[in-house]
């Protein structure tokens, strides 16, 4: 995986997600590369074959954070801050040591199991979520989808020892696709070690757009008789398929008293 340095940008933003008011993406590209990612459509490298990063984040964050009030960052809005080149560039762990040293605190999303790696850092934090994406139980349609991440497995066990740790977790059940994903076997290993899960179906809005077009060859090739009950789910939301979903979704959170965020 070739590194690069991005042009000169903010390392943090505004953040998209409504409970920070910060977000910080420590890499441009994500290698992991699921062909279902909303931030593929602006892609400013090849995922699979270079990644960015910021010249000096560890320099630039200290700037930015000048004056601002200690308080909780959101990390994994449009990269994760664990993939693979993560392991090496370590720029994920530098902006937690900073964020430390700040008094603030992070939470982050990820379909990785490196988070393990910084335990020492999350649980010296006020109020750290770590929180897992999880969608394919079979491997071999996780690699088909989301090229490196790790197994679901893995990052279950992960979000388990960050729990035992004190650490609050979370999870994003996303994204559902008729007849692919096992959502109920999911659920039954996330319900002990995630405080709250969100369960999101798979929404193209654009049938034309790359993410569609990515997902549809793969879709046609290995699940040509389950394509055209996917292709006409994905593309409304009023499809019956989502409703009943919905309705045996809501009845086991009811009955086993699950913390569920259910946007199918
Ligand atoms: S892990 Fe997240 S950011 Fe990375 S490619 Fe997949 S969906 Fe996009």
């Amino acid at each position: 995986m070739k590194v690069s340095t991005c042009s000169p940008r903010p390392v943090m933003l505004p953040s998209r997600i409504d409970s920070t008011g910060y977000q910080i993406d420590p890499y441009v590209g994500c290698e992991h590369y699921c062909y279902y990612c909303y931030a593929l459509k602006d892609a400013e490298t090849q995922w699979d074959k270079e990644i960015a990063i910021h010249a000096d984040i560890e320099g630039q964050l200290r700037k930015e954070l000048e004056n601002l009030p200690p308080q909780r960052f959101y990390m994994g809005y449009f990269t994760d801050p664990y993939q693979p080149v993560e392991e090496r560039m370590l720029q994920t762990r530098k902006v937690l040591e900073i964020l430390l040293e700040h008094g603030s605190s992070v939470g982050f999303l990820t379909k990785s199991n490196l988070f393990l790696r910084d335990l020492d850092l999350l649980s010296q934090m006020d109020d750290a979520q770590a929180s897992i994406s999880v969608a394919f139980l079979d491997d071999s349609v996780r690699t088909a989808l989301e090229h490196r991440t790790v197994p679901t497995s893995e990052r279950i066990d992960a979000l388990r020892a960050v729990k035992e740790n004190g650490v609050h977790t979370s999870s994003l059940l996303c994204p559902i696709i008729p007849e692919i994903n096992d959502v109920f076997a999911l659920l039954d290993m996330l319900a002990p070690v995630a405080e709250t899960i969100w369960l999101y179906r798979l929404s193209i809005e654009d049938p034309e757009g790359v993410n569609w077009r990515n997902l549809r060859d793969i879709l046609a090739r290995d699940f040509p008789d389950k394509l055209e009950l996917i292709e006409s789910a994905v593309l409304s939301r009023e499809h019956p398929y989502w409703e009943e979903l919905r309705q045996e979704v809501t009845a086991l959170g009811d009955k086993q008293g699950l913390n569920l965020q259910i946007h199918i």
